[in-house]
């Protein structure tokens, strides 16, 4: 099979490769659609991964193929979306079906071989089927809705609070994607104007878009609250300006979800740090996504709304790429060479 190797931080290279063989308890996919992550960016050119040589992505679907030992064969042929996590099932998180919080996981991409190749192995327990009308484009984009859905349901913002959002990449749109859904607008402060317009599509108004770069972030957000500031703010950028931000701008009682990956040392001035203090906030931090198998996970919720079509991820890619391709992808998002929302890579022929 074809599959994109990763030999050291910035050496990836296409290789040909043996067709792994699944375990005991594991299924072999015929992989369908694989996005990138920008984890993956971070993971091929600056840190490595965790064990290499490894084949990254896990952002993914597939078609099974064959299964392992004490695996049920009726599993074969069909399509699912995967969780990419393998948690450990002993640790104290896990006992409690909080898998994302394991102590001891193995992870599909970055710890053990992913999706970046023709086929990949994965846990049937990892597996959700994706109903007929989920085509494996939308299921590779389940793992960030996911993630996105954590996000929210770890805010839990009621329909009459005021939402805010800093920060419209892939995870901040979906947030926002997901917001919508529930019938809550956010007031969505991006950094690039092609933002205003992925916010309006999504049916954000253009009046509630602002972009950071114009300055006095916060005193946008004190005229449309009319000086009531919002209770809820999702901080999707994970900058200490933001994160500064995101403080300064909740309600008394304000509640924080603090979802972007920190790009460095993550400070506060004394006069933010009062805040925290002053109007009894709360911060929350939130981690990848929970998949218990049981309807309302984060998945299931995800994959729910894909299917009876409250949300249309699909409206999100911005580029469809092919296998070999994938460096195109990748050094994209490195230099922001276009502008992108969700780069998928298109391994079998479009459903729809
Ligand atoms: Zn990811
Ligand atoms: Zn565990």
């Amino acid at each position: 099979m074809k599959a994109w190797v990763l030999h050291d931080k910035n050496d990836i290279r296409l290789e040909e490769r043996e067709i792994p063989v699944p375990k005991r308890g594991e299924v072999l996919l015929r992989v369908g659609a694989v996005g990138i992550c920008g984890s993956d960016i971070q993971r091929v050119f600056v840190t490595g991964a965790h064990h290499m040589p490894l084949i990254p992505g896990h952002e993914f679907s597939g078609v099974a193929e064959s299964v392992g030992e004490g695996t049920d064969p009726s599993l074969i042929g069909k399509r699912y979306g995967v969780f990419p996590l393998i948690p450990c099932r002993k640790c104290g998180p896990c006992l409690q079906k909080k898998y994302e919080l394991c102590r001891n996981y193995d992870y599909l991409g970055s710890r053990r071989d992913g999706a970046y190749a023709e086929f990949v192995t994965a846990p049937a327990e990892n597996l959700i089927p994706l109903p007929e009308k989920v085509s494996l484009e939308e299921a590779a984009m389940l793992e960030p809705l996911s993630v996105a859905m954590h996000a929210l349901l770890r805010g839990r913002p009621r329909k009459e609070e005021t939402v805010a959002l800093i920060g419209l990449g892939t995870i901040g749109l979906m947030l926002a994607m997901l917001l919508k859904e529930e019938g809550i607008t956010p007031l969505c402060i991006g950094n690039r104007m092609s933002q205003s317009k992925k916010c309006q599509r999504l049916g954000i108004p253009e009046e509630d878009f602002y972009n950071v770069r114009d300055g006095g972030a916060l005193s946008w957000l004190a005229e449309r609250t009319k000086g009531r500031m919002p209770e809820v703010v999702f901080e999707c950028v994970g900058k200490e300006e933001t994160y500064s931000l995101t403080v300064d701008a909740l309600s008394p009682a304000g509640r924080a979800v603090l979802v972007g990956n920190p790009a460095s040392a993550m400070g506060l001035s004394q006069d933010i740090y009062w805040k925290l203090l002053r109007n009894q906030l709360t911060l929350t931090g939130t981690w990848n996504s929970s998949f218990t198998g049981e309807a309302d996970d984060d998945w299931h919720r995800v994959l729910g709304l894909i299917e009876e079509g409250r949300i249309s991820p699909k409206n999100l890619i911005s580029h469809r790429l092919s296998l070999p391709d994938l460096m195109d992808g990748l050094t994209l998002m490195r230099d922001k060479r276009e502008d992108y929302t969700k780069i998928i890579l298109s391994l079998q022929p479009r459903e729809n």
